[in-house]
């Protein structure tokens, strides 16, 4: 995601970090302790303007959201919703989600979220996508048993390279809609770049996959 550089954006992170935490590493193995309520922790990696994971913790008050960003100029957006909406059950971590162990303690965390991640097309590329065999270790490391993981996107690339991966790291796909707009799915809550992908009328990719036993 490019957005425009905010001199004021790191010092404004700064203020918060009853929203996000100046020391991460901090909280690994007790991020229920941040939180008002213990009860089921779900992350989504690259939250960007955090549109999604602020709907969802409102719609949702019985689960504990962390949402993960890298950019501290896209997070400071997604800051200012949680300013104003005051979630207990919502909290913001400005680190890279390649270092997920660094942060969360191994079955810390009961489900994954990644919606529209960078598709990072070029073969040489294939280290940074958020679905590649090492995020996809890091992920089985934080889960709890049968953890799983729902992804959804607009890049068909993406989409097909997300489900070889999945399978051939021998999670198993529960569920796949190749157009989630049109299907009878219920419940959806909207990122901004759905919204801005659905609107041109593309498609919306969402699988949901689960780690074995
Ligand atoms: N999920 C949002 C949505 O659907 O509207 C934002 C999608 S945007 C294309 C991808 C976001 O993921 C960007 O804000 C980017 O900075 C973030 N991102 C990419 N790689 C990341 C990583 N390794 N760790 C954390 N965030 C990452």
């Amino acid at each position: 995601m490019r957005v425009r550089n905010k001199p004021w954006a790191k010092e404004k992170v700064a203020e918060y970090p009853q929203y996000i935490p100046s020391d991460p590493m901090a909280w690994k193995g007790k991020w229920q302790d941040k939180f008002q309520n213990k009860q089921p922790i779900h992350i989504e990696v690259g939250t960007g303007k955090g549109q999604f994971i602020t709907e969802m913790a409102k719609a949702h008050p019985e689960i504990n959201y962390v949402g993960i960003e890298l950019q501290t100029n896209v997070i400071v957006i997604a800051l200012d919703k949680l300013i104003e909406e005051k979630l207990p059950n919502l909290q913001l971590l400005l680190v890279n989600g390649s270092m997920l162990t660094e942060y969360f303690a191994a079955g810390e965390v009961d489900q994954v979220y990644l919606n529209f991640s960078d598709p990072w097309p070029k073969k040489r590329h294939e280290k940074r996508r958020l679905t590649s065999p090492s995020f996809l270790s890091n992920y089985e490391n934080i889960l709890k048993k049968n953890g799983e993981i729902h992804f959804k996107t607009d890049n068909r690339g993406l989409f097909e390279y997300s489900l070889a991966s999945f399978s051939q790291y021998g999670m198993i796909l529960k569920q796949v809609w190749l157009d989630l707009h049109q299907s009878d799915f219920v419940g959806n809550i909207m990122t901004e770049y759905e919204a801005k992908f659905s609107a041109k009328g593309q498609p919306i990719y969402r699988v949901e996959a689960v780690f074995p036993e």
